[in-house]
């Protein structure tokens, strides 16, 4: 999963994108509201983190532009403590969520997980698909026969995107986009390396080729 994470405060920024690239999360950084915006509109984004108060376009504006043009990428905005009028204004503009600064990190990466999961139609919670359960904390997956699996980075990163989208034709290139963020070399051949990697743990036939097109995990499969 990719995230868009938008503040100009440069210590928080580095803060914020070490524990959320330690969850397993791509993450991009705008100072910047025009760039921000900009970005948005890439469609390459599974969540963004909007601070309000941002140089150049504040972040109600931001958001306002995303949703005038039908941009539906999940957005959680941080608002500055006390001010209940940023969070009434926030939501109007169409913020999913919202965290009052200062905040715990806990609760941030418990909130983008929440929101991921129910924008793209899954319970709270751990992760369930086809027999599969998934630990977002620990990033490892548990079976229908009880075993419980450890995953490297990238395989967490990439099972991750598969539960949350199961039976749906992903393509090497989407793949790509969502596991790596701006500033990594993406090589999508790699992707093949992965794949076989997840076959070879959980099964041959839990991901299935689709030549062409791309890959599909059988989420049906219990
Ligand atoms: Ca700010």
């Amino acid at each position: 999963m990719r995230i868009l994470l938008v503040e100009d405060d440069k210590d928080l920024q580095l803060l914020l994108k070490q524990d959320l690239e330690k969850s397993g999360f791509a993450v991009d950084i705008s100072s910047d509201g025009i760039e921000a915006e900009y970005l948005g509109f890439e469609g390459i984004y599974d969540l963004a983190i909007l601070d309000l108060g941002l140089p150049q376009r504040n972040g109600i504006e931001v958001l306002k532009s995303w949703r005038s043009k039908g941009i539906a990428l999940p957005v959680l905005i941080l608002t500055a403590r006390d001010a209940w009028y940023e969070k009434v204004d926030g939501f109007k503009a169409g913020a999913d969520d919202y965290l009052a600064k200062p905040f715990h990190i806990e609760e941030l990466l418990m909130r983008i997980r929440a929101l991921l999961h129910r924008v793209n139609n899954h319970s709270a919670g751990l992760l369930q698909v086809g027999g599969f359960s998934l630990d977002e904390d620990k990033q490892t997956v548990t079976t229908k026969e009880n075993i419980t699996l450890e995953l490297t980075g990238v395989e967490f990163k990439l099972l991750r995107f598969f539960l949350i989208h199961p039976e749906k034709i992903l393509s090497k290139s989407t793949l790509t986009e969502h596991i790596y963020d701006d500033c990594s070399d993406k090589d999508s051949n790699v992707i093949e390396v992965y794949i076989r990697h997840l076959r070879r743990k959980l099964g041959n036939s839990i991901i299935e080729t689709r030549r062409g097109q791309g890959y599909i995990f059988k989420g049906e499969q219990v």
